[in-house]
């Protein structure tokens, strides 16, 4: 459900399409080019609040501020990484919740992690976010207020956009596609679509409905295992979706949209990674247009899954290539800042922040 109203029941300005914008001020009797003026502080200034916003006279900023609510959040916490740079932050919302957003640099550009909800309920077995359950679902201005407050703290543009933070975004599904829909926006931060990269756990009714959204984004898929049996072990949603079908609807996805996929697959010592199932994993997606992201697990203390050795993802690789399949390894960015998705929001939480 498309959340654009705030846990107050005021309406969420940041949320709000340019079309609805300009409704919302026309209705407040206004010309329509106000309508560029304040879509403009919102989203390439990126103003916090009205009062800022210096080219609109004092009554109509008043009007504003009591018709509607501007969602900024608050900086909670900032670690910057020794080994290579990468800075998380925590982000405060207005109901008190808090998430994490992580910031990366890249030979080719900047990328944002953005989380979709707070929390996750998808129950991903090594995956931190998930240890508590889902505690809500974000609206659009969240998500893109995790980009706007780190472009404005860095002073530093913003080229990619990855939505593999806390939460699953296809169970948040019509927020995340209008935050898509304002962040690749010509009027705002105007970031390629190409730039965007949504990773899923793998809901099948999502990765079809996407596909029709004329989007250019590229897909992820977290992958994890070559085969239904192991998959389960590791993600409660393979009872829900075989493979088989899972991959299905990638494919339809390349085949509607142009756009290859990525299979994300995080390497876990002696639950995924030998190789038999790296063989398995290439005949799987051989007739799949894509590449292979190979993770070595990040180990949360709550569980005790161990990375894989150097020399298991090395061989791991190697085979896949040989086997004509693209893969990388993903280098580990911020290990030494709770790296993993969930892992610096659960230790705030438990007070060790
Ligand atoms: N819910 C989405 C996006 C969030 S997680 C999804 O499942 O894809 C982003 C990626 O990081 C996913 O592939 C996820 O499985 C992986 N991941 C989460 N915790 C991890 C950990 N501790 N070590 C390695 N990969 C992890």
């Amino acid at each position: 459900m498309l959340d654009i109203t705030d846990h107050k029941g005021k309406k969420d300005i940041k949320s709000l399409t340019f079309e609805e914008l300009e409704a919302e001020l026309s209705a407040l009797g206004e010309k329509p080019f106000r309508a560029k003026q304040v879509y403009d502080w919102l989203h390439v200034k990126l103003v916090t609040d009205f009062g800022q916003m210096s080219s609109l006279s004092k009554e109509l900023r008043k009007k504003l501020e009591d018709t509607c609510s501007l969602t900024a959040l608050k900086t909670v916490g900032e670690r910057i990484s020794k080994i290579d740079g990468t800075r998380k932050y925590l982000f405060g919302l207005e109901d008190g919740n808090v998430i994490e957003s992580v910031w990366m640099q890249y030979h080719h550009g900047n990328s944002v992690c953005i989380s979709s909800q707070v929390g996750c309920r998808m129950g991903c077995r090594f995956c931190a976010s998930t240890l508590d359950g889902l505690e809500r679902n974000l609206r659009p201005s969240e998500m893109l207020d995790q980009i706007y407050r780190i472009q404005t703290i860095t002073g530093e543009r913003v080229s990619n956009v990855v939505i593999m933070g806390s939460g699953e975004p296809m169970d948040n599904y019509d927020n995340v596609i209008r935050f898509i829909r304002l962040l690749s926006h010509e009027r705002g931060l105007h970031i390629s679509q190409r730039n965007i990269t949504l990773s899923t756990c793998g809901i099948v009714p999502g990765i079809r409905r996407l596909a029709e959204e004329g989007l250019q984004i590229t897909l992820a898929l977290s992958l994890h295992a070559p085969n239904d049996e192991v998959r389960k072990t590791l993600m409660p949603i393979a009872n829900s979706y075989k493979l088989a079908d899972v991959l299905k609807a990638c494919h339809e996805y390349f085949q509607k949209t142009g756009r290859r996929l990525t299979f994300e697959y995080s390497l876990v010592r002696g639950v995924n990674d030998n190789l038999k199932e790296a063989e398995a994993l290439a005949s799987l997606i051989a007739d799949q247009k894509g590449h292979v992201n190979l993770i070595p697990v990040n180990p949360i203390k709550e569980r005790d899954y161990v990375q894989s050795g150097q020399k298991a993802i090395q061989d791991f690789k190697n085979l896949l290539e040989k086997r004509g399949i693209n893969a990388t390894v993903r280098r580990e960015m911020g290990r030494d800042i709770g790296g993993a998705c969930g892992q610096l929001r659960k230790s705030y939480m438990e007070g060790e922040g």
